[in-house]
């Protein structure tokens, strides 16, 4: 799936725990998309990219060390290494349907070249993404208006703010109370 939507399923999903910071969410968000870390092999040319995409870091070897190495930035580190890889996963299962037909989960990559690949995967460019991504967007919008944050939270709290203040605070609302985390 598009890099976007793996992004805002991290957020969005992240947003149901309650107790969770903005740190916390930011790292959901990181585990959630960072398998696509693969596709920069584009720089170095298609050939690189068709070889090595949904490969280096679509694998659980790479989850675990991604997971491990965003655990290493949170307080619970064993409760945010589980709930990254959960996250890692969703990325896996997302891609699993919404990367094309051609795409496979190469799991267990080095250690086997097997690739899992489903029988129901939709095209990329296909109305499913593009709805997954509106539907994302949509519960995005929702959460900066009832919760008064957004995915910048962490990385750009003034914008944050900012982008807030546009929309109307819903009826009843009380002002967010921030901590610094
Ligand atoms: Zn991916």
């Amino acid at each position: 799936m598009h890099v976007q939507t793996h992004i805002l399923s991290g957020w969005c999903v992240a947003n149901l725990v309650p107790t969770f910071a903005p740190r916390d969410r930011l790292l959901c968000m990181l585990a959630a998309s960072l398998a696509d870390l693969d596709g920069l092999g584009i720089v170095f040319g298609q050939d690189v990219y068709w070889d090595y995409h949904h490969k280096l870091g679509h694998n659980l070897l790479y989850g675990i060390l991604l997971c491990i190495i965003l655990a290493l930035f949170a307080t619970r580190r064993l409760l945010a290494f589980a709930v990254c890889l959960g996250f890692y996963h969703l990325h896996l299962l997302m891609d699993y349907y919404g990367s094309g037909p051609g795409w496979g989960i190469p799991y267990l990559w080095p250690f086997s070249p097997r690739e899992w690949r489903s029988s129901d995967a939709w095209p990329f460019y296909s109305w499913q993404n593009l709805s997954a991504f509106v539907i994302l967007l949509l519960w995005t919008i929702w959460i900066v208006w009832r919760q008064r944050r957004t995915p910048l939270e962490s990385v750009m709290p003034n914008l944050d703010r900012q982008l807030v203040r546009l929309l109307p605070r819903p009826e009843g609302a009380v002002a967010p109370q921030r901590t610094k985390r």
